[in-house]
């Protein structure tokens, strides 16, 4: 991650502590949750797509975060691992 970009999240956790800066991962995920589900109701069109985009840049964000709140139990190592062993898994489901 860049160094600006953490000095950012830091000084976020500091300002308003982990239990708020989770609350704020699961908000955004519902609001992500949200607009997948209006994205798949109206259609894409410039709002929809605009509202997509920047819930996935704020979860994006949040996921970050909670990436770098949790490393001492090295989160971002077990995602890692995690996510190659899922995307493998999927990758032999599509093989039929
Ligand atoms: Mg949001």
């Amino acid at each position: 991650m860049k160094n600006r970009r953490k000095e950012i999240y830091k000084a976020a956790l500091q300002k308003w502590g982990i239990e708020n800066q989770l609350q704020m991962l699961g908000e955004e995920s519902l609001e992500l949750s949200l607009a997948t589900r209006r994205l798949y109701r109206k259609g894409p069109s410039e709002e929809t797509i605009n509202e997509i985009s920047g819930e996935i840049a704020d979860t994006e964000i949040m996921i970050e975060q909670t990436k770098m709140m949790l490393e001492y139990w090295s989160v971002r190592k077990r995602v890692g691992y995690i996510k190659r062993s899922k995307i493998a898994r999927l990758a032999n489901r599509l093989k039929g």
